[in-house]
């Protein structure tokens, strides 16, 4: 990359200190700012996008269900249930995508997915691996920011601003794309019954997110946030959208349980064919539960899908800390080995970490938080020192998780 005095830009001329930098090639030189609309007009035309290729899907190059959950398996612990109906859901949605006009007029329904279990279970992690193996446009957003229109907060329109961010405005292909809404049960009402007074959280927004998951041609801010007069819309069809909700319900088990226990007859009814597992009522959820926990029957409708989150166990906590793909104690071997130091745990640490997450009822979430408190002085210490291999002791990880108070208190 040296530079010489007088050298220019073969593109637009300009000289070296004209330019932020000058890279020289063999025969000449590029300045920084060339190399720049380069890339975009790379991009452009060879659709190194997130949109894919121009045409339509090809079924062989989409990975199968199987392939899916396998994908799924080597990031997110368990969760068997979840990760089979979102596999299948995503493979139907490039099913769908892939679907040609002049077929026999048997056409696919877009099979949309609300996912429920308790908080640091696995739902985001699922979504976000799922997007990892993607060809399309995905996003990500909290439907807790979202307001009815008119109010402090994000309109729900803001989430296809997120999702034309993610497409590089290309609108064909956000069109395409999918969506992850996180919490989408914080817009639950709060009760069974419409209310009469006005509900800012709730049912203006559910039936703003109706709109979208509908499939309909939605008016985007290009800038997201609120809407402005002078902002150009772009406009948006939501129709081929896969929309994946998730959220914790927290409290629907009570939901669940009433049903079960006045419906004993029905054909609903589980405790007809097989004992009730209490300890996961989640497992014999239905629509009608999210109905009574506030969600309208539109919304529950457009979210055809249902699946659920497992509680974790000691079990599962246990897997997550050494299984995954890129797992904590994975994650801490190898920053430990870019200082050329050999780092283990011994069996016991990570049986007193799970402890301790079972203890602060955090879940997995809690797991880093511990994680790191039990590293934080080997990793400020170690670098420095001489010793190349460095044992995690149970001893060790309860020191370490005793000194560190705001993990105590
Ligand atoms: P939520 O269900 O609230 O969306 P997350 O997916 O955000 O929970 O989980 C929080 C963190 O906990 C994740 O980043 C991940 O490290 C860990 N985690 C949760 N569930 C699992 C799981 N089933 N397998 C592996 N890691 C998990």
């Amino acid at each position: 990359m040296a530079t010489q005095k007088h050298n220019k830009c073969s593109f637009c001329g300009r000289s070296e200190k004209d330019v932020p930098l000058l890279l020289t090639g063999i025969n000449g030189y590029i300045c920084s700012d060339c190399a720049m609309q380069a890339y975009q007009i790379v991009q452009e035309n060879i659709g190194l996008r997130t949109s894919g290729s121009a045409g339509g899907f090809g079924l062989k190059d989409i990975p199968k269900p199987r392939q899916i959950k396998e994908y799924l398996d080597q990031y997110v612990i368990g969760q068997d249930d979840a990760k089979r109906y979102l596999a299948v859901s995503v493979y139907n949605h490039y099913k769908r995508l892939g679907q040609k006009k002049e077929d026999d007029g048997v056409e696919i329904e877009k099979s949309n997915v609300i996912m429920v279990g308790s908080t640091g279970t696995g739902k985001t992690l699922m979504a976000r691996t799922i997007a990892k193996l993607l060809k399309v446009p995905f996003t990500i957003v909290d439907a807790t920011v979202f307001t009815e229109a008119g109010y402090v907060g994000e309109d729900v329109e803001s989430i296809l601003s997120r999702l034309l961010q993610v497409a590089d405005f290309d609108v064909q292909a956000a069109e395409r794309g999918i969506v992850f809404i996180d919490e989408i049960d914080k817009i639950a009402r709060k009760s069974d019954n419409p209310s009469i007074t006005r509900d800012v959280s709730g049912e203006g927004v559910q039936q703003g997110l109706l709109k979208l998951l509908e499939g309909s041609i939605v008016n985007v801010p290009p800038k997201g946030g609120r809407k402005h007069p002078d902002q150009d819309y772009i406009h948006v069809d939501t129709r081929n959208i896969l929309f994946i909700c998730g959220g914790a319900f927290d409290g629907i088990e009570k939901k669940i349980a009433q049903r079960l226990n006045t419906h004993v007859v029905g054909y609903n009814s589980v405790q007809n064919q097989q004992k009730i597992d209490s300890k996961n009522l989640m497992k014999y959820i239905v629509p009608q539960d999210l109905k009574s926990f506030g969600l309208i029957p539109e919304i529950i409708g457009r979210l055809p899908v249902l699946t659920y989150l497992n509680p974790l166990d000691r079990e599962a906590l246990r897997n997550i800390l050494t299984e995954p793909k890129n797992s904590l104690v994975k994650q801490q071997i190898k920053l430990f080995e870019m200082d050329g130091i050999k780092l283990t745990f011994e069996p016991e640490a990570l049986e007193y970490i799970v402890d301790k997450a079972v203890e602060y009822k955090l879940g997995a979430r809690g797991l880093r938080s511990i994680m790191e408190a039990v590293m934080i002085d080997a990793q400020y210490d170690a670098p420095s020192g001489k010793e190349k291999k460095l044992v995690i002791t149970a001893d060790y990880a309860r020191r370490q998780i005793e000194k560190s108070h705001h993990l105590t208190a």
